[in-house]
């Protein structure tokens, strides 16, 4: 397959968050396109996004001439050109999302020439051993705070984590409902009949501490008899809240040890809670550590701490820093990448989970990456806006 050219335009997500689409044109063929979301909570170790104008001045001063020719039958070896190309630590050259951008249209025509999906390509070129039938876990942001949301929450994400026996349409049926009575409910005790929401769709409405919304997810779910379905799933987002080494929460600032008394507590109260992600800053490995020592069988996730590279994964899982790992293509850049962090993952035997960004479009690549490798979990906001396209995936490709 050889590449002709490549261009980018820019789209903005529901909320004004700009994100890039990348046109491949490959010869014989037509257009491919890939949609690359952008985060707001970003890893500091993450691979660089550029901005729409930086992406045209990357394209246009040079790029699209040295693709131009390009021909492989691999991701791989596209990746391995790209990343040639790009020559920098961090794909400050090129741009993560482009070079992202550029890697899953690649994928998505080698599919289209194979008359194959994408995960297939994806699971033959990179995990043929693994098992495709299993359903992931879906993990719905429904309550938004941190830096994702305009309350008192420093807690960013609250999520329901639903498990599907059956078919996806009926559990996401089942969410959809949780989701609008969680809103009535809201809306009631406040006695407002509108709610804002934040960033992955979630409300946005304050309350009287961080875990009240754990609470009020807990109660919904035993009422509702969803208990053998529905479990509950933090993003501590933790980064976010920390200043010279401690953590502002609620008012008060803590040392890593507070902290983590306030999550052992919170697993004590809540039974439904499985599962926190980025509970301590990226850089206070002591603070992952200790939570692992604690947590007995909830998971506790990597994402700002592991931005989806391979090699800090397999550092912080020998060092038992973690029991899980956030999977977002986007932090480290390429397709291969991705696939590799994702079976270092497993060999390492943590949970995966294919994340969404903030800043989302209604591409659903990461449906497709979630189902090549078998992962544990897909992280897609709530059921609303871009985030339905996902949803709709799910329920595609798992008939
Ligand atoms: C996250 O932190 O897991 C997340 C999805 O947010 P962002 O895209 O802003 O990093
Ligand atoms: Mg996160």
């Amino acid at each position: 397959m050889i590449i002709e050219s490549v261009g980018a335009q820019e789209i903005f997500d529901s909320r004004g968050e700009p994100t890039i689409e990348v046109k491949l044109n490959v010869a014989g063929l037509h257009l491919f396109f890939a949609k690359i979301p952008s985060g707001k909570s970003r890893g500091k170790n993450e691979a660089a996004a550029l901005s729409f104008v930086e992406v045209q001045k990357t394209l246009e001063g040079g790029f699209v001439k040295e693709i131009e020719g390009f021909e492989g039958e691999t991701i791989k070896e596209l990746d391995l050109f790209l990343l040639a190309a790009d020559g920098t630590n961090h794909k400050e050259r090129l741009g993560g999302n482009l070079i992202l951008g550029i890697s899953i249209a690649f994928a998505r025509a080698l599919a289209h020439e194979r008359g194959e999906e994408l995960w297939e390509v994806l699971h033959k070129e990179f995990f043929p051993d693994r098992d495709i039938s299993k359903k992931p876990l879906i993990f719905a942001n429904l309550i938004n705070g941190g830096v994702h949301a305009d309350n008192n929450l420093d807690i960013q994400e609250y999520m329901a984590v639903v498990e599907t026996k059956g078919a996806y349409a009926e559990s996401i049926q089942k969410l959809i409902s949780f989701y609008e009575r969680l809103g009535f409910v809201i809306g009631e005790e406040r006695d407002v009949t509108r709610l804002p929401i934040g960033d992955e769709g979630g409300y946005s409405v304050n309350f009287k501490n961080n875990f009240a919304p754990i609470e009020m997810m807990e109660k919904l779910i035993l009422e509702s008899e969803l208990q053998n379905e529905f479990r509950i799933a933090l993003d501590a987002a933790a980064s976010s809240f920390y200043e010279d080494k401690n953590y502002r929460f609620e008012g008060a600032s803590l040392s890593t040890e507070e902290l983590i008394e306030r999550y052992e507590d919170y697993f004590e109260k809540s039974k439904l809670l499985i599962s926190v992600e980025d509970p301590c800053d990226e850089d206070d490995f002591e603070g992952f550590k200790n939570l692992v020592k604690i947590a007995g069988k909830k998971w506790i996730v990597g994402d700002d701490l592991t931005t989806t590279d391979p090699e800090r994964i397999k550092e912080y899982a020998d060092k038992k820093l973690i029991t899980g790992v956030i999977i977002k293509a986007n932090q480290i850049g390429t397709l291969t990448e991705t696939c590799e962090a994702i079976r270092t993952a497993q060999e390492k035997g943590i949970r995966c989970i294919v994340s969404h960004r903030s800043g989302e479009t209604d591409d659903s690549f990461l449906v497709h990456i979630a189902k090549a490798c078998g992962a544990d979990g897909v992280k897609i906001g709530a059921p609303v806006k871009e985030r339905i396209s996902k949803y709709d995936e799910l329920m595609r490709l798992y008939p």
